[in-house]
């Protein structure tokens, strides 16, 4: 009996996924924090660095090359993500794009300045990074630098004949994140507004579940066919971002509805059953998440 209920349980668990997913493979997960790094090929020109903090966008053009992010702060994380760098160009970094400023995506901004890159981002960014608390890691001894170039809400990348365009389409994972488009590769990189473990909505930094849904809905409208998330060992399809943008859907519509019923906010992160959306960690519910989205929610 014992073995029939367990049978059972599992076989709704099975089509509660499946339903939600509509058949779309799940993205698959993040490899572990330590892991080391490895660059891989996502297009001609075009490869990801998996490892070490977030991933890595790396674009080649004849004129030098346009990086996306730059991983854990550290001498040694940097040297190894130039290290994999160098396995496919010998060309210069010129231009490095932080699509937020959390530390595993902005930590080496200050050495890729260094080696005069132009350091691009949202305006808000640097705002964000003056909060800045580099992890205690060895080697981690040059602060972050603000980015040299800001933009607004949209702006180009020319380099080496090619395009590459930034863009800020609403708050989200944080208030200032970057969605970098190659239109001629037909890929999009989005930073941590993709991730294969769980979204996580950093209200402190002005984060916003509907921005995001909005975001994820203008980036839908550009013409690609990979997304490289910010965690996760592979790019994702459209129809696995289109997914991840429903189940963003359903945490909010849930979450609205709670908040109309009147809930209290000690009671609103139970209401929500948001685990059959994403295995969220043990300490994810936190104050500052659960008082942002019941406030965004309507809560009071
Ligand atoms: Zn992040």
């Amino acid at each position: 009996m014992r073995a029939i209920r367990l049978g059972l349980a599992v076989a709704l668990a099975a089509f509660a996924t499946s339903a939600f997913a509509a058949d779309v493979p799940a993205p698959a997960l993040p490899p572990p924090p330590t892991a080391p790094q490895a660059i891989k090929p996502v297009k001609p020109e075009l490869f990801m660095v998996t490892g070490a903090g977030g991933n890595v966008t790396v674009r080649v053009t004849p004129a030098g090359l346009v990086v996306v992010d730059g991983k854990n702060p550290g001498q040694q994380v940097y040297d190894d993500l130039m290290a994999q760098i160098r396995t496919v160009s010998q060309e210069p970094v010129k231009v490095m794009i932080v699509t937020h400023h959390h530390a595993d995506h902005s930590g080496n901004t200050g050495r890729f300045a260094a080696a005069d890159a132009a350091v691009t981002a949202h305006k808000n960014l640097g705002g964000l990074l003056e909060r800045f608390t580099p992890a205690p890691t060895a080697g981690n001894t040059v602060p972050p630098t603000k980015p040299t170039v800001t933009y607004d809400t949209t702006h180009t990348v020319s380099l080496g004949g090619k395009s590459v365009r930034l863009f800020h389409y609403a708050p989200a994972h944080t208030g200032a994140d970057t969605i970098v488009y190659f239109p001629d590769l037909k890929v999009v990189a989005m930073g941590d507004e993709l991730n294969a473990a769980n979204p996580n909505f950093d209200y402190a930094s002005g984060a916003s579940v509907g921005g995001w849904i909005r975001s994820l809905d203008a980036t839908l409208g550009l013409d690609w066919d990979r997304a490289i998330p910010g965690h996760g060992a592979e790019p994702w399809t459209r129809d696995q971002v289109r997914v991840f943008r429903g189940k963003l859907q359903t945490l909010l519509d849930r979450a609205r509805a709670s908040a109309k019923a009147g809930t209290s906010k000690a009671g609103f992160v139970a209401s929500l059953k948001a685990d059959d959306l994403w295995s969220f960690p043990a300490n994810f519910w936190n104050a500052m998440r659960t008082d942002g989205l019941y406030a965004e929610a309507g809560g009071q």
